[in-house]
């Protein structure tokens, strides 16, 4: 027995997933996600070096 995807469905899918919504979407949460990475990584180099910009940023608590 094998389960076959229609093409409407794929089309379907595509036309969603490659919205301009759903990429913007996509675009500001990896670059949120990028920036909290950043902001709040426990490793000392990078944590150090980043310690001014998190001061500058509004809304970013540091200490
Ligand atoms: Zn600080």
């Amino acid at each position: 027995m094998t389960t076959q995807t229609h093409p409407s469905v794929l089309k379907k899918t595509a036309s969603v997933t490659l919205s301009t919504p759903v990429q913007a979407t996509l675009y500001v949460s990896l670059c949120a996600l990028t920036l909290w990475t950043v902001y709040f990584t426990t490793n000392p180099a990078i944590h150090d070096r980043v310690h001014s910009v998190r001061h500058h940023t509004l809304l970013v608590g540091c200490h």
